[in-house]
């Protein structure tokens, strides 16, 4: 019989399993403490669940947790790593470490489906979803886990096109039994699916980032092809319509391609569509890598696009480049083996 991972449970489930063996479901926080909040792994090493119950979960339930198959190490401190689930689907993440801040970038699938002409990982098409398991897994197998203190969804995939799954590891990431993360330290990243966008925003579990990259629907829909079904505009529109409750956070992300969508024109456009929400512009120079054949922006085309913007009242800031050279800045994640 295969058994239930504890990695990736919710709360009502190990409740509702451990009241119907007879015991006291409150065992249940116990436990998933145990796993997601201490990160020890092993039932052996607990010491306030009666050993007969342990026994009796153990029959059941397998820690579910599995290590990073490869880890590379950037030289600005940055690490990424490659998993291979049970599946045998392969992602990766990236632990950026700054001053007081651990910031893990995890995926949500393995490839994605969006296509975005400018991303590793659109190239390389759709492998499928991952679990609330192996999403929670990517920060509770890594070794300098308890000191990753903000989350981003933005590796591998678009999680809005697996929202049952993100929204449910989001939910564990943030509980008091789960890993108790603070929502305003979590941001999910989203090229914004305008049903399941309204679903996020019905009942908002973390920060929000939305992918713009041009505010010209030919351009964008040539960048993105989702533009064509869910027009950056209406998903502006939403998100005005419902604003994330304070202190809750929502920015938009832009790819700086030299010589596309840099230009004035640009700048009075993205000031025209975000006027009225409070919201930073996230700009990312370019990585560059094989699946493409985009400029990375020189210094004098990006200072003069920012200062356009502050002109126009967009608040900008720039995303430093991290871990090029292994391949984990934003939009170069492939989940290939480095052997392969
Ligand atoms: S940028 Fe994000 S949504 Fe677009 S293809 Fe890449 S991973 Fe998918």
């Amino acid at each position: 019989m295969q058994k239930n991972n504890l990695i990736g449970c919710d709360i009502e489930w190990l409740e509702d399993y451990i009241s119907n063996i007879g015991a006291d479901k409150r065992y249940a926080i116990k436990l998933l403490r145990w796993v997601y909040r201490k990160r020890i792994f092993d039932l052996g090493l607990i010491n306030d669940i009666p050993r007969a119950l342990l026994d009796e979960i153990a029959k059941n339930f397998d820690v579910g947790l599995f290590y990073p198959s490869e880890i590379l190490a950037g030289n600005d401190g940055s690490v990424k790593y490659l998993y291979q689930n049970d599946k045998n689907m392969l992602f990766e993440s990236v632990l950026m470490r700054a001053e007081k801040r651990n910031t893990l970038c995890v995926s949500s699938q393995s490839g994605c489906r969006m296509c975005c002409k400018f991303c590793m990982t659109g190239s390389i098409g759709f492998k499928g979803n991952l679990t609330s398991r192996d999403i929670l897994n990517q920060l509770l197998a890594i070794p300098k886990s308890k000191e990753v203190n903000r989350i981003v969804i933005m590796g591998m995939g678009e999680p809005l096109d697996n929202s049952d799954e993100v929204l449910s590891a989001i939910r564990i990431l943030t509980a008091d039994w789960g890993c108790a993360f603070g929502k305003t330290n979590i941001t999910l990243s989203s090229v914004g699916i305008i049903d399941e966008l309204k679903r996020f925003l019905d009942a908002p579990p973390c920060n929000l980032a939305i992918s713009l990259h041009s505010p010209f629907r030919d351009e964008r829909s040539d960048l993105m092809p989702i533009e064509k079904s869910n027009p950056i505009k209406e998903v502006v529109n939403l998100i005005k319509n419902n604003p994330l409750p304070k202190p809750l956070r929502v920015s938009f992300e832009y790819v700086a391609l030299s010589g596309v969508n840099l230009s004035s024109n640009h700048a009075m456009a993205i000031a025209e569509m975000l006027k009225g929400i409070p919201c930073h512009l996230n700009i990312i120079p370019w990585n560059s890598h094989e699946s493409a054949k985009f400029k990375t922006p020189k210094d004098e085309e990006l200072q003069l696009f920012i200062a356009q913007l502050n002109s126009l009242g967009v608040l900008t800031t720039i995303r430093k480049s991290m871990a090029n050279e292994i391949g984990a800045a934003c939009g170069q994640m492939a989940g290939r083996k480095k052997s392969t």
